[in-house]
């Protein structure tokens, strides 16, 4: 089966973040508090969640430090542990609202190994279903996209809020 996790794609997010120079864009959106316009699904101490609007497929999430950090060996431990629970519960999260067959979770450090946000490190959860790699060509409306996104931070907010629990 073709794999669809393709980290180098990830520079697509190079265009919404400006480059190099720009402001961090995790950091923009860690800094506002229109959380639904931003995609942001879930805060807690040390983590933010957010849609990835860019998605590889359906319920694509990245999870980040809130401080800007781009070096995992500099997180904190409790950064470390507060970013994988957070995960966790993500991965749960998806499972419960999307039931996808499978994920695919992963960091990429460093440009050179496909971060399109070297600055500011984030995990990426990309729920997957059988079958699915040839759901990303579909999707070249971008209306389409963006009201499915904002049904999708809908779904993920009512469920992480306890409403769907
Ligand atoms: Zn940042």
């Amino acid at each position: 089966m073709e794999q669809l996790w393709a980290p180098w794609r990830i520079s697509y997010i190079t265009k919404a973040a400006g480059g190099e120079n720009e402001p961090c864009f995790i950091c923009a959106v860690e800094a506002s508090s229109n959380d639904r316009e931003n995609l942001v699904v879930h805060r807690t101490t040390f983590s933010i969640v957010i849609l990835n609007r860019f998605p590889y497929n359906n319920g694509h999430l990245l999870v980040a430090p809130r401080r800007h950090q781009g070096k995992f060996e500099e997180l904190t431990a409790a950064e470390l542990l507060d970013n994988l629970e957070t995960v966790r519960r993500m991965v749960t999260c998806l499972q419960e609202t999307m039931r996808p067959d499978g994920f695919n979770v992963g960091l990429n450090l460093g440009r050179s190994a496909g971060a399109g946000l070297p600055g500011h490190l984030h995990w990426h959860i990309v729920p997957r279903w059988v079958g699915d790699t040839n759901f990303m060509p579909v999707l070249g409306d971008v209306k389409v996209i963006s009201q499915s996104l904002d049904s999708l931070w809908e779904l993920l907010t009512r469920y992480l809020s306890g409403a769907a629990s």
